[in-house]
This record gives structure tokens, C-alpha cells and sequence, in this order.
């Protein structure tokens, strides 16, 4: 479905990421492992179309996404959501679950089966959905990030980093919802320093460090693998 064959990227000089080949298969849950740093964001950031890398190709489906503007790579089903949620705090929970539904905007009927199924996957945000996002929890807010992803209808459904700054037990909770979106269809990316839960729903993995994808591997084989253990779950 998603493959990167030796990308680069560059802020000036400084390479953030170095020749990076990697695939993500239809109805797979990949997850990129990497320490604050590693290049993780930089990644989803490039196959977004947010930043241009300077070598390489990524293809979607087949067709390359190098150059596409980020608004068509949405469009195409490839959707990010970002580290750090980004919400408009301001606006409802229902306004912000729309705004992820504004490239499917002339399909009102589409666009409310598709509500009320994020609605199920969340069904807190069903009763806070004339509140501001803001005035939510922190795991809530999670839920209307991904949620408003979700409005976009993605095929591929990148997620930065969803359990920063969340509660054990909400994190626990988000990693299931993550698993059941999955099971229900959609392919995901997930990076996560939450190294430990995140192979738990995985079923391939990758580790990413300085750049360079270093390790890849099956559930299993990662969670068996004593460099992954000491490096990114501490056991
Ligand atoms: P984090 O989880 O902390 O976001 P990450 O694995 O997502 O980490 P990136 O944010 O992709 O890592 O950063 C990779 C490297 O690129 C880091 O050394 C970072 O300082 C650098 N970097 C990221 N964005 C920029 C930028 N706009 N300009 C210059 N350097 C940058």
C-alpha cells in the first residue's frame, strides 16, 4: 500500500532522515518505533506531502506521492494526525470532528454515516459534542484528533505519537480504540515512544534512530528481540 524506497530529508544541512525503505501492507498496523528525535515526525511529515524530501520515492498505492500536495495526499486517503493533537480549542467538539471531513465536503450523507461511526468508535464525544475541545480531558481531546482523522475517511491513517502525556489507563484504552479501528479496516502507521503497548496491537515494526531505520521486525520477533527490550521497554 505505502512504500519508501532510500528517502531523505533535509532542513538545510542537517539530514533528518537517511535512506529510508520501508512498506506498509493493506490492513496492517505497522509501528515506527524511535527516541525524541529520531526522525519519526519527519517521516510522517514527508509521506504527508508537508515537507519535500531530497531523495527518494514514496508511493501510495502505486502512485507517487513526491511533490503532491498535502491536500490531495488527503484526499487520496493518506491521513495524518499529528503529535500534540491540534485541535481549535475554541470550536465544539462536533465543529472540530467536521473540519476533518472538509476534503469529502459535497458528501453530507457520506459525511454523517461517517459521524455517527467515529461517534460509536467514541461515544464520550457524543455527549461533549456541543462543548469547546478545549474545555476536555487530555485523553478526550486524543479522541477528537483521531476522530477528525478518521472524518477524512483515510486508507492509511498515520498517528503520531497519540499516547503523549495520557493517563496509564486512558493510554490502555486508546491503544484498544487504535486496534479496533484497524480491525474494522484502515491501515496504521503508529509512532510511538510507548514502545511496550503499541507492539502489543502492532503486527510488524520498525526502529528508527538518528535517521535511519536500524531494525524491522514481526510482533513477535520485536518483542522477543533483547535490544528492542532494553532500548524501548525496559526489561
Ligand atoms: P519527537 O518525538 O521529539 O518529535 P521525532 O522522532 O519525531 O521526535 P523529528 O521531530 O522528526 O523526530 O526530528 C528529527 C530531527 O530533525 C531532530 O534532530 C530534530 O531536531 C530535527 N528537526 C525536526 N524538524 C526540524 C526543522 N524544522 N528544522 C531543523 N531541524 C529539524
Amino acid at each position: 500500500m505505502l512504500q519508501l524506497n532510500n528517502v531523505d530529508i533535509c532542513y538545510g544541512s542537517f539530514k533528518a532522515l537517511n535512506d529510508i525503505s520501508m512498506v506498509v501492507d493493506t490492513g496492517e498496523l505497522v509501528v515506527l518505533l524511535g527516541a525524541n528525535g529520531a526522525g519519526k515526525s519527519s517521516l510522517f511529515n514527508a509521506i504527508s506531502g508537508l515537507h519535500r524530501p531530497s531523495a527518494g520515492v514514496i508511493e501510495f498505492e502505486g502512485r507517487r506521492l513526491n511533490g503532491v500536495k498535502a491536500s490531495t495526499i488527503v484526499s487520496s486517503g493518506v491521513v495524518q494526525c499529528a503529535e500534540g493533537r491540534k485541535l481549535f480549542p475554541q470550536m465544539t467538539v462536533l465543529q472540530n470532528l467536521m473540519m476533518g471531513a472538509f476534503v469529502h465536503r459535497r458528501d453530507r450523507a457520506g459525511n454523517r454515516k461517517r459521524l455517527n461511526e467515529v461517534l460509536e468508535l467514541f461515544p464520550i464525544l457524543d455527549d461533549k459534542a456541543g462543548e469547546p475541545a478545549g474545555s476536555l480531558s487530555g485523553g478526550q481531546q486524543q479522541m477528537v484528533a483521531i476522530g477528525r482523522a478518521m472524518m477524512s475517511r483515510p486508507r492509511l491513517l498515520m498517528l503520531d505519537e497519540p499516547s503523549l502525556g495520557l493517563a496509564p489507563l486512558v493510554v490502555r484504552q486508546m491503544f484498544e480504540t487504535i486496534k479496533q479501528i484497524n480491525s474494522l479496516g484502515t491501515t496504521v502507521l503508529l509512532a510511538e515512544q510507548n514502545a511496550f503497548a503499541a507492539l502489543k496491537i502492532a503486527h510488524r515494526a520498525y526502529v528508527m534512530e538518528n535517521g535511519r531505520l536500524v531494525m524491522e521486525g514481526d510482533q513477535a520477533t520485536m518483542l522477543g528481540n533483547e535490544q528492542v527490550r532494553k532500548a524501548y521497554i525496559g526489561a
